[in-house]
Formats: C-alpha cells, sequence, structure tokens
C-alpha cells in the first residue's frame, strides 16, 4: 500500500502542499493543495513536519570521526595539520575503522542525510579493504552511498606531502580501483552504491596517477573526485612544481569534464569560473572546513551566476569536527551571507546547494529533489520544538533555527531515522566504542 506522507506543516517540492504519496522506493506523486491521493494510501500525518529532499553530503572522510579535536592539529593550518595527521591515520585498524564509519553514518542521517559520499584515501596495512568495508557498515544505516577511492602516491622523498608509510604504488591503486569499480559500482537509476576515483591533491598524487584515474574513470563510466584550489599552499605548489594554477594543472590532466566535482574550489579567478561551468565541473562547499582552517572560502554565488553547480559538503571531521548536514546547511547560509549579502544569499539557495546541487556533484538525477518518479529519499524536521517556536516561515526557520537532529528520514522508501533514532542502533554504546578506538589510536601513534 503506498503512504501518503500527509499535511506537512511546510514541504520543499512543487504542487505538494497536502504532501506526497510514496509507493515503494519511489515519489508516486504529490499532493496538491485542496486535493487528496490518486490512489488509497496509508497515511503518516506530518502536520508538525517541514519536509524537504534528503541531504546529499558532497564530500567527508569518515574515519577522521577518529581524529576529531587533535591537540597537535587544533590550530594548525592545511599542511601542518595534515603533517600532523598522517602518522596517526596509519595506526587505524579494521575495528577502529568500523566504528568511525558507523559514527560517521549515524550523524549523517540523523541530521537528514540520505546520501553521502566518502573519500577514503589511506590504506595502511589492515585497511586494504576499506572500501568494501564502508559498503557492509552503511548496509545497516541505509544511507545512499557514492564512495570515492582515494589514493595517494606522492610522498615525501618524492616531493610530496605525506610520508612513505601512507602511499601506495600507481599499480596497486589503479588495479585496486577497477576491481572495486567492477563489483561494486551500480550505474541504474536507483543505486544504492557508486564508486567514484579520488586522487587525493595535487601535492600528494603524482601527474601519472591524475592522468591514470582520468583515464580509468572514462573507460569504465565512473567519477572524478579531488580536493582542489583548496587552499593558497596548493596554488602555490601548483605554480612552483608544475608552473601553473591548479585549473591548468588539472585540464592538462584530463581532468576537466561532466564528470568532475571538486571539493573547496576557493581560489578561482572570474575566467576560470566560466571554464570550470562549460566544462561541468561541479564544487563541493565545506563551509566549516573553510572556515575552521582559515583558507578563505568558496565564492558560492559568483560559481553559480558562471553556472557552476554546488554542493555540500561536510567535509572530514577532523575539519570540521562534526557530521551534521544541517549544521552545514546553516553554515553555508551563514558564511556565504555574510561575505556576499542579504540579496545573494538566502535560505532557499543553502537547501538547494544541500539538495539539488549535490545531487548534480554526485552526477545523480533520481535524488536530490521531491517528484513523481524520483527516489523517495525524504527528511522531516519536528517544527514544535523550542528552536522552532515562534517562526512565521517554517522552511527559513529550518535553516536559521537549524534544529539540533531529525526526526524522520527516508532512503528508497524505507524509514532509516524514527522518531529521532537509528532503529537497532545504540548510539550510547557506539559513541563508548568510538571513544575507546579513537584513544587507541592516539596511543598507537605515541600521543
Ligand atoms: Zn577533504
Amino acid at each position: 500500500m503506498p503512504l501518503w506522507l500527509r499535511d506537512p506543516l511546510a514541504i520543499l517540492a512543487p504542487d505538494a502542499a497536502r504532501g506526497l504519496v510514496i509507493d515503494g522506493t519511489r515519489v508516486l506523486e504529490g499532493v496538491p493543495a485542496g486535493r487528496e491521493p490518486s490512489v488509497s494510501c496509508d497515511i503518516f500525518d506530518a502536520g508538525r513536519h517541514v519536509v524537504v529532499p534528503g541531504f546529499v553530503n558532497t564530500h567527508h572522510h569518515f574515519y577522521q570521526t577518529l581524529t576529531r579535536s587533535l591537540r597537535p592539529a587544533l590550530d594548525a593550518g592545511v599542511f601542518p595539520w595534515l603533517k600532523a595527521m598522517y602518522p596517526v591515520w596509519r595506526h587505524i585498524a579494521e575495528a577502529d575503522l568500523r566504528l568511525a564509519i558507523r559514527v560517521a553514518l549515524a550523524e549523517l542521517a540523523l541530521s537528514g542525510c540520505t546520501t553521502t559520499s566518502d573519500h577514503h584515501y589511506i590504506f595502511p596495512p589492515g585497511l586494504e579493504d576499506a572500501i568494501e568495508i564502508t559498503i557492509e557498515e552503511a548496509a545497516h544505516i541505509g544511507l545512499r552511498l557514492v564512495l570515492t577511492r582515494g589514493s595517494m602516491d606522492l610522498s615525501e622523498e618524492d616531493g610530496g606531502l605525506p610520508p612513505a608509510a601512507v602511499v601506495q604504488t600507481i599499480d596497486r591503486i589503479v588495479a585496486d580501483s577497477a576491481r572495486l569499480s567492477d563489483r561494486h559500482h551500480d550505474p541504474s537509476d536507483g543505486a544504492m552504491v557508486q564508486i567514484a576515483l579520488a586522487p587525493c591533491s595535487p601535492f600528494s598524487v603524482s601527474p601519472e596517477l591524475m592522468r591514470a584515474s582520468a583515464d580509468l574513470a572514462a573507460q569504465k563510466g565512473l567519477r572524478l573526485h579531488t580536493h582542489l584550489a583548496a587552499h593558497v599552499g596548493e596554488v602555490d605548489y601548483c605554480r612552483a612544481r608544475f608552473g601553473r594554477r591548479p585549473i591548468d594543472y588539472m585540464e592538462e590532466m584530463g581532468w576537466l569534464g561532466r564528470n568532475v566535482w571538486l571539493a573547496h574550489g576557493i581560489f578561482f579567478e572570474p575566467d576560470e569560473m566560466k571554464r570550470l561551468a562549460s566544462a561541468g565541473v561541479s564544487i563541493a562547499h565545506c563551509p566549516t572546513s573553510n572556515m575552521i582552517t582559515a583558507s578563505g572560502f568558496c565564492p558560492v554565488p559568483q560559481l553559480e551566476a558562471a553556472g557552476v553547480r554546488v554542493g555540500l559538503g561536510v567535509d572530514g571531521s577532523s575539519a570540521n569536527d562534526s557530521s551534521s548536514m544541517i549544521g552545514e546547511v546553516r553554515q553555508a547560509f551563514l558564511l556565504q551571507r555574510a561575505a556576499h549579502g542579504v540579496e545573494r544569499v538566502s535560505t532557499g539557495d543553502a537547501l538547494r546547494w544541500a539538495t539539488a546541487g549535490g545531487a548534480a556533484c554526485l552526477g545523480r538525477d533520481d535524488i536530490g529533489w521531491l517528484a513523481p518518479g524520483l527516489q523517495a529519499d525524504i527528511a522531516m524536521f519536528r517544527a514544535d520544538g523550542l528552536s522552532f517556536s515562534g517562526a512565521d516561515d517554517p522552511l527559513a526557520a529550518l535553516v536559521r533555527s537549524a534544529p539540533a537532529a531529525a526526526d524522520r528520514v527516508m532512503v528508497a522508501g524505507r524509514w532509516i531515522v524514527e522518531d529521532g533514532a537509528l532503529p537497532g542502533l545504540d548510539i550510547a554504546a557506539l559513541g563508548a566504542a568510538h571513544a575507546v578506538a579513537a584513544n587507541g589510536v592516539r596511543r598507537r601513534a605515541g600521543l
């Protein structure tokens, strides 16, 4: 029997003032004002809820939940921060990683996220199957995944930033990427797991690996992701090592195409934004990370005006220390409005970045908004709590007041959050085990 989410307090969907009808994994229809569903339905009373398309997180590093607020890195810029982190990350074991993934996914789900990417780029001994471990853990929680097989092959000895202990050879990276694509990438409409390729950054990856990744992506029909124009140190590095700006370097590597989304995208000149737009490259804006690392910030209105699609990413804990998507929507709204003014940035813009913009980054046209035939990926926030009290416009209040958690979250027609909880997951026990694991990683790293 289809399910009618009846009479929401507010909804971000066209012609659906009386709610949505869900049938199986998809939206069957929106119910306009004054109308009834065209089919008989079970009913969920949404009268206390603000209903939005499930949020799409376009950039994260789940494993980094183990190194939140790490003392040696608290007040470091990006390069010293990374140099403090690499030697700690190499001590993460499989059991630690499983807990880190569970924590990140639980936080994401509880914050209204229904699809998430992850950028995993450390594969020390024992973590060779990190992507498969992520797929296994996510199946318990129920989020839709676009997992990127990250990579680094340029160690300090070769002029890169990371130590030799956390890099791999190109041959190994390419072979594993192809294996993961063949085994797990589902190109079909409604896919729950997709694979993309994500060499980490220009300063930890050789030009040969950048090119090989683009070639493999073209061959397998995969998307490409990396950190780019993320901070001044990277721009300086590209100039010194390659004699060009980051975008010129990536163009030479075959990376300016419709299948590319880039994390951060802070340092683009106006003509470079036009080049990104005409190539169809999209940008994952990570506002909290931009602010914590004081790297500058993504010029979102200028990018959109140039025709570039922009999504939101919580980025890894350690650069953010939170995996809350509703929190990131608010941060994006506040940062961009403070920078560009009330005329150029609205709460609706921030919601668009977190939904349709994110779907564009991930190359998906089956998620990111709520319309007949699209996936039933939905976040519902209670509007009767203290933070909403007195609000006139519930959709604006969702961003401006940003409640701590979603009340109900649905992925492919299945509830994964019910009454503010993840069915079958003991959050207190998970937090306790994760804290012990994080402590163990720090201890093994000599901290
Ligand atoms: Zn990142």
